[in-house]
């Protein structure tokens, strides 16, 4: 049976459109056999029982904006792409308990146009990527955003539906009871939780969840603290956070700042950047006026106690996009991150993909103890050095107590090789420091094997779950 038997004609076969969707913006290539397009749920129950009937994989990709890990490529040829990008209804949405239930089709932009139709008192984490990317996909990679106080895309969503390899549906936590309000506001409900299994899983296809949205803060400011002591200024933070002030910190090296962030953009009030090797950006996000008079005296107390930092407090400007829960107002940060080597638009927005650009991520965990940091970007330093590639570092506080280390590796297309050897390079490295991936990218970097019997058990999820293999994985096999 061909495929078009098997999945009908909303099957797409353009070989130049799957040579493009099996590309990345760095080594991985894969061989898509079909981009099948699907517009509601019964149209993915469809679409699994046909790839089984036709013996294929089915990769799904809710946007498709997935750009330095993969974009739309699966992590093994011969699959089809099953694209969600149609499914674009908001099915809930309330503001008094601060959340909105969407299907993989809505993006960032569809959620922030809602809130201020809404008015809303909430605001929606963002990473710092288009806002065409979708919530649904950045919570299946278990992504990041960029301040904000939920900043751990996975550990602030809930209420999951998901369309195993077998057609059958699957809900997370109380959504499994129906749609009600705790289906939105409880990521546990009785017994055993599956969500977790949902997400960088490949398991099923997630079709629904819920995203909880923090209050607007009220005053919001970023401060801004430069120094060569990273170590001091992750201890600082990380008490701050720990006392419960609402700041949500990132570090990066002076490089990343200078080379990509202000490439072609500015720091707000033209500030220029005091010298020191780390620049910390420190959005507060207070809850009323008279915190934010509190936040600002903690930060000013503890900042300079960091020796040899120099801090300083401004607005927290819009054009800082997600710092500011906005996505950016033009394309000048990610124009200055991305197009670095020549590249030229080959048509509207920012598209690393369509234009050439060479990015890959590198994400380990670390924990928010300066030494642990300090130590984890020594490794990347050294590691990134040694292949002649440029340094870009990023730190997020996921918590008081849990970081991520995220470097980004940026380089002209042709170099896209070596620099995916660096990276799995630097993973080996990495695990052997201590510091495991927390994401990893499509055809690069891997997940070393369990001590015990976790692998074990995962595969015989897997085994059980889909024992045709229906759904693409791979991508987080141990191996
Ligand atoms: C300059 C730049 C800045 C970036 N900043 C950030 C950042 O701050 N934080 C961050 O997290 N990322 C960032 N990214 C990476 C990326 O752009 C985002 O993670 C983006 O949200 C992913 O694209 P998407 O949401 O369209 O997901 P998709 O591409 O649709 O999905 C991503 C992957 O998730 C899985 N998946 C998607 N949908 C489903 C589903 N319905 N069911 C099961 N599995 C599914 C698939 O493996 C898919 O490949 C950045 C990229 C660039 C280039």
């Amino acid at each position: 049976m061909s495929l078009r038997d098997a999945f009908g004609p909303d099957l797409h076969d353009d070989p130049a459109e799957l040579g493009e969707l099996g590309r990345t913006t760095y080594a991985h290539v894969a061989r898509v056999l079909g981009r099948l397009v699907v517009r509601d749920v019964a149209g993915v129950q469809r679409a699994v029982r046909a790839a089984a009937i036709a013996g294929v994989a089915l990769a799904p990709v809710s946007r498709g904006k997935n750009w330095g890990w993969g974009t739309c490529a699966p992590h093994a040829d011969g699959a089809v792409v099953l694209d969600l990008s149609e499914m674009r209804a908001i099915l809930d949405y309330s503001d008094e308990l601060g959340y909105v239930t969407v299907q993989p089709g809505v993006s960032v932009a569809d959620v922030v146009a809602l809130l201020d139709e809404r008015h809303a008192t909430r605001m929606l984490p963002m990473g710092g990527t288009t806002a065409a990317a979708s919530l649904v996909g950045h919570l299946c990679e278990r992504g990041v955003s960029v301040g904000t106080l939920y900043h751990d895309r996975a550990s602030h969503a809930c209420g999951l539906e998901a369309v195993l390899a077998d057609g059958r549906i699957v809900h997370t936590g109380m959504r499994r009871f129906g749609r009600g309000a705790v289906a939105a506001t409880h990521r546990f409900g009785p017994g055993p939780g599956l969500e977790s299994l949902l997400t960088q899983s490949g398991l099923a296809i997630v079709t629904e969840a819920t995203i909880w949205l923090p209050r607007r803060p009220v005053d919001p400011f970023l401060a801004l603290a430069v120094g060569d002591d990273l170590a001091g200024l992750v201890d600082a933070l990380r008490d701050l956070m720990g006392m419960g002030v609402r700041v949500a910190p990132q570090i990066y090296n002076r490089a990343k700042v200078e080379r990509l962030f202000l490439a072609r953009a500015r720091l707000p009030g033209g500030l220029t950047l005091p010298p020191g090797a780390w620049v910390a950006m420190i959005p507060a996000y207070p809850a009323s006026s008279q915190h934010a008079a509190a936040d600002r005296a903690a930060l000013e107390a503890a900042l300079p106690r960091v020796p040899g930092v120099r801090a300083a407090i401004l607005p927290l400007d819009p054009a800082m996009g997600p710092f500011a829960g906005r996505p950016y107002p033009d394309d000048d940060v990610l124009s200055g991150m991305l197009y670095r080597f020549g590249e030229e638009r080959r048509g509207p927005g920012v598209d690393p993909q369509r234009d050439g650009c060479g990015i890959v991520w590198g994400c380990y965990a670390t924990t928010m103890a300066g030494a642990d940091v300090a130590r984890a970007c020594a490794v990347i330093e050294r590691r990134l050095a040694a292949a002649g590639l440029e340094v870009f570092q990023a730190v997020h506080a996921i918590s008081e107590r849990a970081a991520l280390a995220f470097p980004q590796l940026s380089f002209p297309a042709a170099r896209a090789a070596e620099a995916t050897a660096a990276l799995c390079a630097l993973t080996l490295d990495m695990h052997a420091a201590g510091f495991p991936s927390y994401r990893v990218p499509a055809g690069a970097g891997g997940v070393p094997r369990s001590l015990a019997a976790t692998d074990e058990v995962v595969g015989a999820i897997h085994r059980l779950l889909d024992p045709a293999g229906a759904l693409a994985r791979g991508k987080y096999a141990p191996g």
